[in-house]
């Protein structure tokens, strides 16, 4: 069925891709106007305004991440890399599904994955916008005291990815539940001492702890190295190995649940 943009107001749109969305095995969706302030915390070069021309909207895609992995002390990482991957990948997919939805009605649709590609804004590694962000404005949740997204339902297990369209459609409110209960912990037990004094993060002291390259480790941090093993990601270590989750893990909201089984009897 042909369907014609001009005849759909910003409710039936914003319907339209809201419906295509929900069918495409996600956990939550959000809407975010290019023009939310929350995006003026970023390098211009990341506001999402400046990285899609005509850039109108940002639809934000969460799934949530299995808990299970904290559970299996002596295959941890082998368990949460392959589940961050699995889900980063399926996010990636849904958003480029999404893209080519909306492109559909005759707009023009970018996808931000939900890992690569990198680059490097002075000595940081950044995405192409800050999903977190995008979250936040989009009403998926409140930025927690570990700088992580936290969203009320999934805490800050969860991933991202999105899609910036020159579509206008009706933004969510941002969310007002903060569920973060300010404890600490995520900070106190951080092995990387990833946040300064006054409990701002450090994503260069977190991105060596927690994204293991092989070469990350042998190489100073300069400019120019990370010009390298930003293509270097970009191409040949697409998968980096998650080796701290130390700030998910120990957060209470994440809760771990007790262990249920079920015992099927033999009749
Ligand atoms: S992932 Fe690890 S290194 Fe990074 S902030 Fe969390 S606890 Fe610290
Ligand atoms: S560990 Fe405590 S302070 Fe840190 S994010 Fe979780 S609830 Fe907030």
């Amino acid at each position: 069925m042909l369907i014609i943009s001009e005849n759909l107001s910003e409710e039936e749109l914003t319907k339209n891709v809201k419906d295509f969305a929900n069918n495409l095995d996600i956990d939550d969706i959000g809407i975010a106007d290019v023009e939310n302030e929350v995006f003026l915390v970023a390098p211009p070069d990341y506001q999402p305004k400046n990285v899609l021309q005509g850039a109108k909207s940002v639809i934000v895609l969460l799934c949530r991440l299995p808990k299970g992995p904290f559970l299996a002390p002596n295959r941890k990482k082998q368990s949460l890399h392959r589940a961050h991957h699995s889900i980063m990948k399926h996010l990636d997919i849904l958003a480029a599904r999404l893209a080519g939805f909306i492109e559909s009605f005759g707009y023009y649709a970018l996808t931000i994955p939900a890992y690569n590609p990198i680059t490097i804004n002075k000595t940081n590694p950044m995405g192409l916008i800050s999903l977190k962000l995008a979250g936040l404005a989009a009403g998926l949740g409140k930025i927690a005291k570990s700088e992580l997204l936290m969203h009320p339902k999934y805490g800050t297990l969860v991933r991202l990815s999105a899609v910036i369209t020159t579509a206008k459609l009706l933004p969510d409110p941002m969310s007002l539940k903060d569920i973060c209960t300010d404890c600490g912990l995520c900070i106190e037990n951080c092995p990387a001492k990833a946040f300064d004094k006054k409990g701002n993060y450090l994503p260069n002291k977190c991105s060596r702890k927690s994204m293991e390259h092989g070469n990350f480790v042998l190489h100073k941090f300069t400019p120019e190295y990370l010009k390298n093993i930003e293509m270097i990601i970009n191409t040949t270590l697409l998968e980096y190995s998650i080796s701290c989750s130390v700030c998910q893990e120990i957060c209470p909201i994440n809760k771990i649940p007790k262990i249920k089984s079920k015992t099927i009897e033999n009749k």
